[in-house]
């Protein structure tokens, strides 16, 4: 909770006033003996409170499990799709918003809101395809969402090394060049193996 607006000073009209003492210092509204810095006139007037945060209800899923919880979020910003949200430590992606009328948009201000569906957003999950000689086999890694992916990077999956040659994104196959983990829909690697099998033809 902070103040918001500070009252003026009856004497001098400045509103650059210092706080004495307040009757109900916990309240969201109270009482004031204030001091005037400019002209040191005292006088008496009501303070209130704003409160700066704002809790919203949230859904948050990890994975294949969801649990509805409520958010504090910074009460004068609006929420938006993609927005990062913090919460217990965790890292937030929103994936929706939903106003108080039940009406899904991309935005909406905290005193507007009805839900915001949420993801958590430390790791993201990347599947990879390996090729291993005329066989394909699909892992799953972690990754941290902001981390880059390198065509040519490698990296040991079930026990064997495989080199990635291509990384799908929202935007396409990318042979050659980086992605970030947040971007990617899948990764695309071979092994040792299938260039030994190769060079034995
Ligand atoms: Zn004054």
């Amino acid at each position: 909770m902070a103040r918001t607006t500070w009252p003026s000073c009856p004497s001098c009209g400045e509103a650059n006033v210092e706080v004495l003492h307040e009757a109900s210092p916990d309240a969201d509204r109270t009482d004031a003996t204030l001091r005037c810095k400019t002209c040191d006139q005292v006088f008496k007037d009501v303070l209130e409170k704003q409160p700066t945060q704002a809790q919203v209800s949230a859904v948050i899923s990890e994975g294949s499990q969801s649990r509805s919880t409520s958010l504090d979020v910074p009460a004068e910003d609006p929420i938006a799709v993609d927005d990062e949200l913090y919460a217990d430590g965790r890292r937030l992606l929103v994936t929706a918003v939903e106003r108080d009328d039940g009406r899904r948009v991309d935005e909406a201000h905290p005193d507007d809101l009805g839900t915001v569906w949420c993801k958590t957003f430390d790791r993201v999950e990347l599947p990879v395809a390996v090729n291993q000689g005329r066989k394909t086999w699909s892992d799953e890694i972690q990754a941290q969402p902001e981390a880059r992916f390198f065509v040519g990077d490698e990296m040991k999956l079930e026990g064997v090394d495989v080199e990635i040659h291509s990384i799908k994104t929202d935007d396409g196959i990318i042979h050659d060049g980086e992605a970030r983990a947040r971007d990617i829909v899948r990764l695309y690697g071979w092994t040792e193996y299938r260039e030994t099998e190769e060079e034995n033809w």
